[in-house]
């Protein structure tokens, strides 16, 4: 039996994920293996996030984070939003675990063993004052194309050219705005000239790719492939296994994919198998297949298959399904301009089945296309309410309120009946095939095209005229009826899983495979069982508000707000009630050796004692706080100051260019431990 691997992109960890990022993979991804799964296949979802690179080191200095904090802050909202939309990995990794950067430096190490990586002196910026090596970003400077300043070492926003190495004018270090010098320093590139034929031979074979994929990889070979760095001067990232090369890393689009691999190897490690990975990686009946948007095409159909070709013993990609772009209410996505809609705010308001169900309809699959809040109104209401919902509703409400919740057991079927039910199971069946072709959108519109057949089938059949003078064909039209309310909870189950899920538990639905939907057997009563409303109508007003908060979200960015740093207005009453004030007792004041600002203070909280370290050494000698009593907040996070562990920050008031500093002193009668708020 075939086994299926399969991928989505990993998401990089400097930011939540967002609508395009759902479209482009992980919803069509997560379909897929859905409707997999339910088929009795075996099949393995493997993602994690790609925590390496440059902008993750930017994005922490910025933060004022070190890197790993910043990946971790990432990589759990990241795992909220796929939890919240449903997307169920098997194993969501992350590539800073040690398994990971074991597995690519063996990657590393093998290439170099068998002549695929070589080595070349180039030369870099420096800075002498930060004593490192400046990736491209971390360099600032007149573009030598327009003379446009603030162009980056690689790239000017300006004109929109790349920057050839070290060619700024007035370069400048982002972190310390001294003057670098430029100096040798020598990289590993991996040889993919050598792969040129072997992988033209390999695309040409991939007859079954989608067009766009496989003409755009071919693309990349016509000029004839070259070496490609591999590896960079920071220090956050795989270390490169090789010695005397300290302070180099592999650069992340090595280490990235590997991470499906070292996934996979997590996943079967932590269930006690670790040789099993090898399975789905590297046995002939194992089909990989990675789904991922347009900008990684290039990654995986060329660079990755190199890479695994070098190594050796390992499935080439079986498919790349690669989606193009999805755009926001007639505009690009942008994370820099925040035009987008986030998927851990969406689910504060929303439910994440409308957004499954509307992306479905409108995913990228051959072309860019667009998505917008009017439409997902439309679909919620015109589809999943009215039609879906609908069907479902009047079928069981029927039952119920006219039928003492009676099903019918020995129906006679009619020819129209067996025509109607035939139907159903052609589409469910079509819904399969199309879904095994990466046709998500058709097989979208499929179900609801059940739906709609179900709706026209109860209009025609007249159930509310019957109960008046036919009550055995009233069962049988019933029974016809739940027949099809069965199919749509079981055939929506990969598009819309939490009301497929909630359906199926009124039904009393537990296990199914998709070939015998049409068997799935239709309770023969509906007593005592309640049915919540699945789909509401979304009003006119709260599709104005969605639209006027975006607008707002890249105002705001526009305007410089950014969004690490919470501004006050923003802070919500809960927010502020997380902050506990205390009253606390100074016991002991003294100076910090070597910090003329720096007091440390023991103190007494009422029940217990500690040390925090205060910035007012200019404004009050230690005698001066020593028995007063001072209001802290008690439960920030510890910091260590000129190696003292400072537990909670002491609350005073300053004019703005600090000259006047007064610690606030709360009123005499409070008592140490009292709180604040
Ligand atoms: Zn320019
Ligand atoms: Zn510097």
């Amino acid at each position: 039996m075939t086994r299926y691997m399969v991928t989505a992109a990993l998401p990089y960890a400097n930011g939540p994920i967002h609508i395009g990022h759902l479209a482009g993979c992980y919803l069509p991804a997560d379909i897929f293996v859905r409707y997999m799964k339910l088929k009795g296949e075996e099949v393995l979802f493997i993602c994690g996030s790609d925590e390496h690179g440059v902008p993750i080191t930017i994005k922490a200095e910025e933060m004022k984070k070190s890197p790993q904090e910043v990946v971790d802050y990432y990589h759990d909202i990241m795992e909220k939003s796929f939890k919240g939309f449903g997307i169920e990995f098997d194993n969501f990794s992350k590539t800073s675990i040690p398994l990971h950067h074991e597995n690519a430096q063996k990657f590393f190490k093998t290439l170099n063993e068998k002549g695929y990586i070589s080595k070349k002196t180039e030369k870099q910026y420096y800075c002498e004052k930060c004593r490192r090596f400046l990736p491209d970003r971390y360099v600032e400077g007149t573009c030598p194309h327009c003379k446009a300043e603030g162009a980056r070492g690689d790239q000017c926003d300006a004109c929109g050219k790349v920057i050839d190495n070290v060619s700024l004018i007035e370069p400048k270090c982002k972190l310390c705005d001294s003057t670098p010098v430029i100096r040798d320093t020598e990289h590993f590139y991996l040889d993919l000239d050598k792969f040129q034929n072997k992988l033209k031979t390999y695309l040409d074979s991939r007859t079954w790719w989608k067009e766009n994929v496989r003409e755009f990889s071919l693309g990349w070979l016509k000029d004839g492939l070259k070496p490609r760095a591999i590896t960079r001067d920071i220090d956050w990232g795989v270390k490169v296994p090789v010695e005397g090369y300290d302070g180099k890393v592999l650069y992340v689009w090595f280490d990235a994919p590997i991470g499906y691999i070292s996934s996979t190897m997590e996943f079967f490690n932590r269930s006690g198998k670790p040789d099993e990975w090898k399975k789905w990686w590297q046995e002939e009946d194992s089909k990989v297949i990675h789904f991922l948007g347009k900008d990684n095409i290039v990654f995986h159909a060329v660079i990755w298959p190199s890479m695994l070709m070098g190594v050796g013993g390992y499935n080439l990609p079986y498919d790349i399904p690669a989606n193009e772009y999805l755009n926001l209410e007639g505009k690009k996505l942008s994370t820099s301009r925040n035009w987008a809609v986030w998927l851990d705010d969406y689910l504060t308001r929303h439910k994440p089945d409308i957004l499954r169900y509307a992306l479905a309809s409108t995913l990228p699959e051959s072309k860019d296309t667009d998505f917008s809040w009017t439409e997902l109104q439309q679909k919620n209401n015109g589809e999943l309410a009215d039609i879906y919902g609908n069907f479902i509703n009047r079928t069981v409400q029927f039952i119920t309120k006219y039928n003492d919740g009676r099903v019918g057991e020995n129906p006679e079927l009619r020819n129209e009946d067996n025509e109607f039910l035939d139907t159903i199971s052609r589409k469910v069946q079509s819904i399969g095939k199309l879904i095994e072709e990466y046709s998500i959108r058709k097989a979208t519109y499929e179900f609801m095209d059940m739906a709609r057949e179900a709706n026209k089938y109860f209009t025609v059949q007249e159930p509310w005229v019957l109960g008046k003078k036919d009550k055995s064909r009233l069962d049988t039209v019933l029974y016809v009826c739940m027949k099809a309310v069965v199919a749509l909870a079981c055939a929506g189950e990969p598009f819309i899983p939490f009301a497929s899920k909630k359906l199926q538990a009124f039904l009393g639905i537990k296990n199914f495979r998709w070939d015998s939907i049409s068997s799935v057997a239709v309770p023969s009563s509906l007593e005592g069982r309640e049915l919540e409303i699945l789909f509401t109508k979304i009003e006119d007003k709260t599709i104005e508000d969605e639209k006027a908060r975006l607008g707002r979200k890249a105002e705001e960015k526009s305007a410089g707000k950014n969004e690490n740093t919470l501004s006050l207005s923003e802070i919500s009453i809960e927010d502020f009630k997380k902050v506990e004030l205390v009253v606390a007792r100074v016991l002991k004041a003294e100076r910090v050796q070597g910090a003329d600002k720096l007091l440390k203070l023991s103190l007494d909280l009422g029940t217990e004692k500690r040390e925090i370290v205060a910035g007012v050494a200019l404004h009050y000698k230690p005698e001066d706080l020593e028995n007063r009593k001072i209001v802290i907040v008690k439960n920030l996070k510890p910091a260590k100051l000129r190696g003292i562990m400072s537990q909670g920050m002491l609350l005073a008031a300053s004019s703005s260019d600090k000259s006047r500093v007064k610690v606030l002193f709360p009123d005499e009668s409070c008592e140490p431990g009292d709180t604040i708020g």
